[in-house]
């Protein structure tokens, strides 16, 4: 335990996303949008040993809460994470991720002419129709959403 407290020290205020899948923080700081110039502490920890997972990965962010798109997004490519919300030094509060039955807004179809291409106004609609591999599907012209596909929009998105 004393070597997990010289590892990193506690945050006094913000979150920490706890259980993500070895490998998978980098793509959560994609979906934060850290870029390396925040102002905030901002700390990973990579392949770090875990009881449940074997290997996991962990970020603490500093006086930051995250919003429900981005917790969606988390569930998407680290189902098993868990949230931590961090308030003077204490867990105020700490839940795991669920993956969403639909995911709003946030991603793009890959289809061109998919209406939600073609029309500025139609928000995008994906139903999650498997967990692993990760499938979505397009609510209006059903093309198939994956991992890959996800990835590569957030890689456009920051
Ligand atoms: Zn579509």
């Amino acid at each position: 335990m004393e070597e997990n407290k010289l590892r990193v020290r506690k945050i006094e205020e913000g979150t920490v996303i706890d259980h993500i899948p070895r490998g998978r923080s980098l793509i959560v700081l994609k979906i934060l949008g850290v870029t390396g110039n925040e102002e905030n502490t901002i700390a990973v920890l990579i392949n770090v040993e875990s009881k449940k997972l074997g290997r996991k990965d962990i970020v603490k962010i500093e006086r930051r809460e995250l919003t429900e798109d981005e917790v969606n997004l988390i569930a998407l490519v680290a189902p098993t994470a868990t949230i931590n919300i961090i308030r003077n030094f204490q867990v105020v509060k700490k839940y795991r991720v669920k993956l969403p039955r639909e995911i709003r807004h946030i991603l793009r179809c890959v289809n061109p002419t998919c209406v939600t291409n073609s029309e500025k106004n139609v928000e995008t609609v994906f139903e999650v129709i498997c967990r692993d591999p990760l499938k979505l599907k397009c609510a209006y012209c059903w093309s198939y959403l994956t991992l890959d596909d996800i990835l590569s929009q957030l890689e456009e998105m920051r």
